[in-house]
């Protein structure tokens, strides 16, 4: 089987493992299923989740990590091949991805910096960029946002890597990327061309082409609703586990479509799951 697998909340929270997952998973690889980590994290470069993951045991290398700010740089190869300059809006790790994927990556620091020293407006500052790449940005600033904002203005197209509202961290939650899409968008008056993270159903797809395999035998394994809502989008069975946002309450108030295939509560439930849909179960 295809396993797609969120990580924060399912394999790890902040630093600690969840215990049990990681070698769940590694049991599965050992038995031929094929193991891919789908994240809406735009922040780091992919091959860094590598030491993180092998850390906690768990089957990896670099080209089974997915995230949000891969599979954008990827969207836009795919569905923009005419695109050479891109500005983005994010950490160094979100640029790298670009850079690595073929293009001409401005960042929005520089530009916003260019903007301020020399009297000129964001997009010219920028180089004149094709695309703005928005993800989660540490550093957002008012001219970080002005300078993104003048580029979408002046025609370039609007990628959100995802729109997460918040994600959680020890001391609660903090903004996440579709806090600064938000503000992008909202002084640029324009709504983004695509947004490639989860609910959506292109960080899943992207994941099983990884591997060669069909998206629709998958199994997305996750501990939030926009987990389930992009294993539910790309016709993949769904387990939700109980290990990170959504409570055992929440989770059985669900109803109709929006209920996963199997709720897990911890890592035996995960691997009682798999071993039921492994043996062809199916609701
Ligand atoms: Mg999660």
């Amino acid at each position: 089987m295809l396993l797609l697998v969120d990580l924060d909340g399912v394999v790890y929270r902040s630093t600690e493992a969840v215990p049990g997952v990681a070698s769940v998973l590694a049991a599965r690889a050992a038995a031929g299923d094929d193991v891919v980590y789908v994240t809406n994290n735009a922040t780091a470069y992919h091959a860094d989740y590598v030491p993180r993951l092998a850390g906690h045991g768990a089957p990896v290398g670099p080209d089974r990590v997915v995230t949000s700010a891969r599979a954008s740089a990827q969207w836009i190869r795919d569905q923009l091949p005419s695109v050479r300059r891109v500005l983005a809006v994010g950490t160094s790790g979100l640029e790298r991805e670009l850079r690595e994927a073929g293009f001409d990556v401005v960042s929005v620091g520089h530009a916003a910096t260019r903007m301020n020293q020399e009297g000129i407006d964001g997009w010219a500052a920028a180089g004149h960029p094709d695309v703005v790449v928005v993800g989660l940005d540490p550093q957002m600033s008012y001219l970080r946002v002005a300078a993104a904002a003048d580029c979408v203005r002046a025609g370039a197209v609007l990628i959100a890597t995802n729109r997460d509202p918040v994600f959680p961290v020890e001391a609660g939650l903090r903004p996440g990327a579709g806090a600064v899409v938000a503000a992008v968008a909202t002084a640029s008056r324009t709504e983004p061309r695509a947004v490639i993270g989860k609910p959506g159903p292109y960080l899943l797809e992207l994941g099983a082409r990884t591997v060669g395999a069909d998206v629709r035998r998958g199994v997305m394994i996750g501990d939030a609703m926009s987990d389930i809502a992009a294993g539910k989008a790309v016709g993949a069975r769904t387990i939700l586990m109980l290990t990170g946002v959504t409570s055992r309450a929440a989770a059985d108030a669900l109803a109709g479509d929006d209920r996963p295939t199997r709720v897990a509560e911890d890592a035996a439930g995960l691997e009682a799951a798999l071993g039921e849909l492994a043996a062809g179960g199916r609701d």
